[in-house]
């Protein structure tokens, strides 16, 4: 796979009938079991559901980091087989190196591959900009809050130019306030790049406000509960979290979540006018 040749068409990741087990030997349990998605190129995917349910197992077998007990996990035809920089992968904590200054850091993956220092830094300074930190360049993380830190290590995965952004559960340690930011930030981001983004998370409103698509999984081990097409329109601004329709599908996202719930029946999010119909029954 050549990183010369990405483009918007790249990023296709299909799963196909994944088991992923955890554990070794009498302590070994099934956490993902029997998942198919097929993601196009591009498209904004969120991984919705419980604590424990196995959307990092998911995600981490999509990096590369856990292998297939069964079934595969092909991006743009090819089946993944371990972790690679085509496959960027940001978490809750950052993984920055604390003695190298933001530019530096952003530039990592360049150095590695080779490039020359003039190139890779332009490309860093590029991709600062974008995240919004073009003045903090020379910093280094530990003079930076959590969530510019967190925008550094969006960049140091961008600069990579994955064919699929994975991030688990990335603005979680993030307050409130900044974590809206952040959302804000990344549709931006997403927008300008359209990278495949496949994004965990635990909570309701973060998965509808930026995703295309939500998958809801079950408890573990995890399988998908349902697939839902986002109907919003974009660009999304805050007011979309207390529109009535916006309401009315994260209700129904949360009965999907609910303790104990392991499928069957429940009304579908297309259907508003049946349930109000069975409530009068
Ligand atoms: P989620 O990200 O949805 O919170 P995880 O994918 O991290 O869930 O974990 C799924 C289940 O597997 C949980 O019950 C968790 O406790 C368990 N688990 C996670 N990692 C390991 C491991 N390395 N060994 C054994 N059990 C694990
Ligand atoms: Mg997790």
């Amino acid at each position: 796979m050549n990183s010369a040749t990405h483009s918007g068409t790249h990023g296709h990741v299909q799963v196909k009938s994944l088991d992923v087990a955890l554990g070794k030997g009498a302590s070994r349990f099934t956490a993902v079991r029997q998942l198919s998605v097929d993601i196009p190129a591009g498209q904004f995917v969120c991984i919705l559901g419980p604590s424990g349910c196995g959307k990092s197992t998911l995600l981490g077998a999509v990096a590369g980091h856990l292998p297939a007990a069964a079934g595969e996990i092909l991006l743009d035809g090819e089946t993944v087989h371990g972790p690679a920089p085509e496959r960027g992968l940001v978490f809750q904590q950052h993984t920055l190196f604390p003695w190298k200054r933001v530019v530096d850091n952003v530039a990592f993956g360049l150095k590695m591959r080779g490039v020359a220092p003039a190139a890779r830094k332009r490309q860093a300074l590029d991709l600062l900009e974008l995240v919004g930190l073009k003045g903090f360049a020379h910093r280094y993380p530990a003079e930076l809050s959590g969530g510019m830190q967190q925008r550094v290590e969006i960049a140091r995965v961008l600069i990579n130019r994955p064919r699929v952004l994975l991030m688990d559960e990335p603005f979680g340690a993030l307050d409130a306030q900044t974590r809206a930011h952040m959302q804000a930030l990344l549709l931006d981001v997403w927008t300008e790049l359209r990278t495949t983004v496949v994004f965990v998370t635990h909570d309701v409103d973060e998965a509808l406000f930026l995703g295309d698509r939500v998958l809801v999984m079950s408890q573990r081990p995890g399988r998908i509960l349902e697939d839902i097409q986002v109907p919003f329109p974009r660009p999304r601004r805050a007011a979309l979290l207390t529109d009535y329709a916006f309401v009315h599908l994260k209700r129904h996202c949360r009965e999907l979540m609910r303790d104990g719930y392991q499928g069957g029946p429940l009304q579908p999010f297309s259907r508003p006018a049946a349930s109000a119909a069975a409530l009068a029954d």
